[in-house]
């Protein structure tokens, strides 16, 4: 990259790996086209990633994954470090050899999994101690040991370790959360070790706009490679998002990336967007696609329901993808007869429909066209538009 260019700039460890350029801002909203580089690519911002929990984006292979339009994958350390166990993702190549993707991979630091999935999670200052929801085994994870497992896995992009709690909540619980999730950062920052590994703090502090200001400005200090916005898309009112977004992105840099986590919806990931957000992974688009829901520009389609049987259209005549060649006919015949078939084209149509849609997005914020874009997506999927504040 060019180290001169407008709005650049080179962090962490290995500056000529690691850089952001951001090439321009809508003129109407704060969405913004970047550039993230790493040493095993560039991505295009901004951008979804597909979730590859196990090491496996659900049902397709890694080319198919690419052939999406995916430029970046994301992997949850929690799962790997239960199942097969990051010795053993290590011993066989790291992530990138291990499954095939050879762009590049971002990892979780398993806090959020561990608060939602283990069994009994006991927090203390040091960390966590939780038993494994598979078999019940007794675990501890602390910043330092999810840095440990992200460092064997191998990702490009780590993410701190945070202390992640239920929605609606005390606001003292929320609070010492959001704190403790500040100190555990920091801890996180001294321990990592790797050169080749870019790490993002995380933003907590719940739907309390004040906290989240407060929370963005002390991790801010610390001076991260990016930051992340963590502990949305936990059942609360689209517009609590947006609101908690309007109050905490204005205080995150602006020559850095900024990550909404778990976010969402088609619609969530366009109001992320004018609100200066580079960065989204979610699992609806397989997760859906999996239970016979596809993604279209007329709204979702249920592919179970009876007034597809004799339907000869594809799910978008537009579409590339696999699914696409097909008639909704034939794809609900699929999912009817339990074929597996049927899982797997409908996650690689609404892949291929979310890496569409994001770029789309990127174009028309380059042609300054982003909110235009943005109502019409929102009147088609008949969604309704959230009133837009600029931030
Ligand atoms: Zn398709």
């Amino acid at each position: 990259m060019n180290p001169q260019s407008a709005g650049s700039s080179e962090y962490g460890h290995n500056p000529n790996s690691f850089g952001f350029d951001l090439h321009h801002t809508d003129a109407q909203s704060a969405a913004r086209r970047a550039t993230l580089h790493t040493p095993r690519g560039a991505v295009d911002l901004p951008t979804f990633m597909p979730v590859g929990t196990l090491g496996t984006v659900k049902g397709l292979d890694m080319e198919r994954v690419q052939e999406t339009g995916a430029q970046i994958v994301l992997a949850n350390t929690y799962h790997l470090a239960l199942r097969p166990g990051d010795e053993t993702v290590a011993a066989l190549g790291e992530l990138h050899e291990f499954t095939g993707w050879s762009g590049p991979i971002l990892t979780d630091s398993g806090g959020f999994q561990v608060f939602s999935l283990a069994e009994r999670a006991q927090v203390t200052e040091q960390g966590v101690t939780f038993r494994s929801h598979i078999d019940g085994a007794l675990l501890d994870i602390s910043p330092e040991r999810s840095i440990a497992i992200q460092e064997k896995l191998g990702s490009d992009i780590v993410m701190a370790f945070d202390h992640v709690v239920e929605l609606p909540n005390e606001p003292a619980v929320v609070a010492e959360a959001t704190w403790r999730s500040v100190r555990w950062a920091e801890r996180c920052r001294r321990a990592a070790r790797r050169d080749d590994q870019m790490l993002l703090a995380i933003v907590q502090g719940g739907l309390d706009s004040e906290l989240r200001r407060q929370c963005s400005r002390e991790l801010v200090k610390m001076d991260f490679a990016g930051y992340a916005i963590g502990g949305l898309s936990v059942g609360e009112e689209p517009v609590e998002m947006v609101r908690t977004l309007d109050a905490t992105v204005p205080e995150l840099p602006t020559d850095r990336p900024r990550y909404l986590m778990g976010v969402g919806r088609p619609e969530d990931l366009l109001e992320g967007v004018a609100r200066g957000i580079d960065m989204f992974d979610c699992v609806m688009p397989t997760r859906n696609g999996r239970n016979a829901m596809v993604f279209t520009d007329e709204g979702p389609l249920r592919l179970r329901n009876a007034v597809h049987e004799h339907d000869r259209r594809p799910l978008d005549s537009a579409c590339p993808c696999l699914a696409c060649r097909h008639s909704r006919g034939y794809l609900r015949h699929l999912f009817q007869a339990k074929e597996m078939l049927g899982p797997i084209l409908a996650s690689l149509h609404n892949l291929t429909y979310y890496q569409r849609l994001m770029a789309d997005a990127r174009s028309a914020i380059e042609q300054d066209s982003f909110m235009a874009f943005r109502e019409e997506k929102l009147s088609r999927w008949k969604a309704g538009p959230i009133e837009y504040v600029c931030p």
